[in-house]
């Protein structure tokens, strides 16, 4: 049979086949349709919604609609008429349940760079204030992680004065548990590699060695069977530009469980987080849930458009996500292994060792990922030598998993990427 649609780079690196059993994977895949939500142009194959997610036409309208009838004809009288107020309330229960939390556990406010300082802040407050932890001196982390969760943990230490930051290798984070711990922090998937912690085993042995725990959800969220009561975290934060689709910059999410609402002190009080705001009273009482972690006025503009861009996970549940995730990352793995390229992958191979992106190794990453963009497949470059792909499963399709491993057989084999303008550097990699 004549396959006149397949790309010709597929053809030219033999991976007819592989492009025959991928348009039957997807013919089957549940989530496809919710792909024709998102604008990607043909032939785009757009592996970084690890790092902003795509955009959807109906945030574009919806944003528009914001500025020019609620913002310039509305005015003031938009926060009630418009349901300004209630926004970051609505985007937490769109949130909640892909992440395994209700919404009142959860708060759409600031970046994941401040919510990790208020998380961090008030699992130390309540360690000190409530738990009879306050000679527990250390902050623990691993060096795997994102740097923002570590310059956070520092800067907390170095304004309340005696804690330590402890930064470990992620295997020795259990080791490293000792009565001297008050909070651990660490996200969930390795930017660099995307290897998964075991987050129930560590959310258990952290508590039993009486420390706290804070997770980063920031490669997690939108992509992965995230259940944070079943883990029985203490407080989370997550990003919402990433696999959620929020747009640039968009509000981040911070959840804090039930059980410590009443306990839990937000180190950065505003008048948002007060129980009644519009009181206008000196005297702070927060709310009585995680709304005592929000404490300046929304963004309304990137609040609305993340609104709307969570309409695409109406419906749908976190284990749905994570199984299109892992048959997009092992038909990538599997392409990448059977092509035997220089390409390491650096990802663990097990399934539930690993996130929704793939690391490949290779000693000019960066020069590589820009001759990958070139033809229209966008990943990014993780210094010093990875190539990272992300695999959003609500856009992506097993096709383009296909096409990306073509592209990057076709410019190894070719040695095209090791052109001059290939290794220009940019300010965002
Ligand atoms: C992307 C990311 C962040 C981003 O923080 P911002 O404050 O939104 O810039 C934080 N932590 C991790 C682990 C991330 O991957």
């Amino acid at each position: 049979m004549p396959h006149h649609h397949l790309p010709p780079v597929v053809v030219q690196t033999g991976l007819d086949q592989a492009w025959r059993d991928a348009e039957e994977a997807d013919s089957h895949d549940p989530l496809a349709p919710r792909r024709d939500r998102f604008a990607l142009a043909d032939g785009l194959v757009y592996l970084d919604g690890n790092s902003l997610g795509a955009l959807q036409p109906s945030v574009a309208t919806r944003i528009q609609q914001l500025v020019t009838d609620e913002w310039g004809a509305g005015l003031i009288r938009s926060w009630n008429d418009a349901g300004w107020v209630d926004l970051p309330g609505r985007v937490a229960r769109q949130i909640a349940p892909l992440i395994g939390a209700e919404a009142q556990e959860v708060a759409v406010t600031d970046s994941t760079s401040t919510n990790l300082f208020k998380a961090i802040g008030a699992a130390w407050m309540l360690q000190r204030d409530h738990l009879g932890g306050g000679e527990r001196r250390v902050l623990l982390t691993d060096d795997a992680n994102f740097p923002t969760d570590v310059y956070v943990a520092r800067s907390l230490a170095a304004l309340v004065g005696g804690l330590e930051v402890r930064v470990v290798p992620p295997d020795e984070l259990m080791a490293a548990l000792d009565t001297d711990v008050a909070v651990v922090a660490v996200t969930e998937i390795d930017f660099r590699t995307g290897r998964r912690h075991d987050a129930p085993a560590l959310t258990a042995a952290a508590h039993a060695a009486g420390a706290l725990m804070v997770w980063d959800l920031a490669h997690s969220a939108g992509v992965l069977d995230v259940d944070l009561h079943a883990w029985d975290a203490d407080l989370a934060v997550g990003c919402s530009y990433k696999y959620l689709s929020g747009g640039p910059g968009a509000p981040a999410f911070l959840y804090a469980a039930a059980r410590w609402h009443r306990q839990l002190a937000n180190p950065v009080a505003g008048w948002f987080g007060h129980a009644a705001p519009f009181a206008f009273d000196l005297a702070y009482t927060p709310a009585d849930d995680a709304a005592r972690f929000t404490n300046g006025t929304p963004p309304v503009l990137s609040m609305a458009a993340l609104e709307t861009a969570m309409d695409a996970f109406a419906g749908l549940e976190a284990a749905q996500l994570q199984d299109k995730a892992t048959d997009l990352t092992s038909r990538f793995i599997a392409l990448v292994d059977a092509a035997g390229t220089e390409l390491e992958v650096v990802t663990p191979r097990d399934p539930a060792r690993r996130g929704a992106q793939v690391s490949l190794r290779h000693q000019d990453a960066y020069a590589l990922t820009q001759a990958l963009i070139d033809r229209s497949v966008i990943g990014d470059h993780r210094p010093p030598d990875l190539v990272r792909l992300g695999f959003a499963p609500l856009y992506v399709r097993h096709v383009d998993v296909v096409h990306a491993v073509a592209h990057l057989v076709s410019l190894l084999r070719s040695g095209d990427w090791d052109q001059p303008r290939f290794h220009a550097r940019q300010t965002v990699t």
